[in-house]
């Protein structure tokens, strides 16, 4: 009898571990890279594409060089040997689902061009002596660009002079050709409720899938990443892939 008890007891811990290791994980995901963004969002896009969708950047170049290697979606290398890490932003990991897309990405907008970096005035370096800071292109900051395409999740490590919330949310976003799909991706937080208000149908941006609006898929969307669409064509017309779960 005290055996058995002690044998749930144990098991109750056990779960109790594993529900908080889920919760975890779970909360990791909906940061939003955990689904593989379809590379084929980016494939017709030259970076001048991607560029022209944003605003100069505030940020001031300290220092350039050309960049002769991406390790992976935030840690460049220049032709000096220096270590850049992207300052605010993390990107997956190689072997977790959304690597090759952000790597791609920064492929695209950094590989051989020269690259300018506002250093983190606050904290020079990390813990692996690799530079911190805000990679700049053509005047435009590709570390909010990581975060706003949903290619990023934000890694907000004070002491530090930049502040990546504002880089999240900002409205530094400048719509282009592609308008209503740019904008409605980036919603503020008073649009995203009025347009969910109406809205049936919910895409992911990072996975190109999209949900009807009661779907549990979309709670646990980050914000950034959703798009509303009124219909069920208007999704379909925009390359959105329904949700196999909710069938929309
Ligand atoms: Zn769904």
């Amino acid at each position: 009898m005290n055996v058995t008890r002690k044998h749930i007891i144990s098991l109750l811990i056990i779960l109790i571990i594993f529900a908080g290791a889920i919760s975890v994980a779970s909360a990791y995901t909906g940061t939003g890279f955990s689904h593989n963004v379809p590379t084929s969002k980016y494939h017709d896009m030259s970076a001048s594409d991607i560029l022209s969708k944003y605003s100069k950047t505030d940020c001031h170049v300290e220092e350039s060089g050309v960049c002769t290697q991406v390790v992976d979606g935030d840690t460049i290398y220049l032709d000096n040997g220096e270590k850049i890490r992207f300052v605010g932003v993390n990107t997956p990991e190689r072997g977790v689902e959304g690597y090759i897309t952000s790597k791609n990405f920064v492929q695209k907008l950094c590989l051989n061009k020269k690259v300018g970096i506002d250093v983190d005035d606050s904290k020079h370096s990390d813990r692996y002596g690799r530079t911190l800071g805000v990679v700049i292109v053509d005047g435009k900051n590709v570390n909010e660009m990581l975060l706003k395409e949903g290619l990023a999740e934000i890694m907000y490590m004070p002491p530090s002079e930049f502040y990546p919330y504002d880089w999240a949310d900002g409205d530094t976003h400048v719509a282009s050709s592609h308008s209503s799909s740019s904008s409605n991706s980036q919603p503020t937080s008073a649009e995203s409720t009025s347009s969910s208000d109406s809205a049936n149908y919910v895409g992911n941006a990072n996975t190109g899938k999209f949900h009807v609006a009661s779907c549990n898929s979309v709670s646990k969307m980050a914000e950034g990443n959703k798009i509303f669409f009124s219909s069920r064509d208007d999704a379909v017309s925009q390359g959105y892939v329904p949700c196999k779960i909710c069938n929309p």
